[in-house]
């Protein structure tokens, strides 16, 4: 196949404690063909969590210096603290032909479909609630009251499950992540794309014109 292939652009929104970091973790990695894009954020590292790895974490008036700068593709106040992509790695990376995956907050996520049409939005759904209240239980990273908040954070994240292309339920993780990589596989085959990304120019290259025998003549 020839043709200079763009990178997907995937984006995966979800309440938290749905478990996107699991399922995130697993797709990068299997798929050497697909980037995690690392947000900055100005909320404090949790335990184990590395600079430049998890996230980079940076001061409020960093986290302001970028904004004015214009070097979020997206970014917004979750919680209580502010998260952004940084747009030249996403854009860099997909010009390498690389996917990049972004794990943002439905409003992140709304902002990059207007910004970026074309790419993949994908919402990570839980059976229930209960499993998700289970499952930031068993997190142990936030208090009570932090669990309460963020459940409430995720009622009004479901009501905008509709405007993602997919909807994957995460109550196995094995089957999630397998239709995640599906969705992907799906996207890179579609016409436009293949199209766009000059993967079958070959097909539509003039005939070379017929060599005819010559006629017999005198
Ligand atoms: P946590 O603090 O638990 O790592 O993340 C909290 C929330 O912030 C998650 O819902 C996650 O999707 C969201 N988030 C992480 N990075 C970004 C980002 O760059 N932009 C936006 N809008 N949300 C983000």
């Amino acid at each position: 196949m020839t043709g200079s292939r763009k990178g997907l652009l995937v984006v995966v929104s979800g309440p938290s404690g749905v478990g996107k970091g699991t399922i995130l973790e697993r797709l990068l990695t299997c798929r050497k063909d697909c980037v995690f894009s690392i947000s900055a954020t100005t909320r404090a590292p949790r335990p184990g969590e590395i600079d430049g790895q998890h996230y980079y974490f940076l001061p409020p008036e960093t986290f302001n210096d970028w904004i004015e700068q214009d070097r979020f593709l997206e970014w917004n106040q979750v919680h209580s603290a502010y998260y952004g992509t940084p747009r030249e790695f996403v854009e860099r990376t997909r010009a390498q032909g690389r996917h990049v995956v972004l794990d943002v907050d439905v409003k992140g996520g709304l902002e990059v479909m207007t910004a970026e049409p074309d790419c993949v939005s994908i919402f990570l759904a839980p059976p229930d609630l209960e499993a998700l209240r289970w499952r930031l239980r068993h997190r142990g990273t936030e208090s009570a009251e932090q669990i309460a908040g963020r459940l409430l954070v995720a009622r009004s994240e479901l009501k905008h499950m509709d405007r993602y292309a997919y909807t994957i339920v995460n109550d196995e993780i094995d089957r999630a992540e397998a239709q995640l990589e599906a969705v992907l596989e799906a996207e890179m085959a579609r016409t436009v794309r293949v199209i766009a990304d000059g993967q079958v120019q070959a097909l539509f290259r003039p005939e070379p014109e017929p060599i005819l025998p010559k006629p017999p003549g005198p």
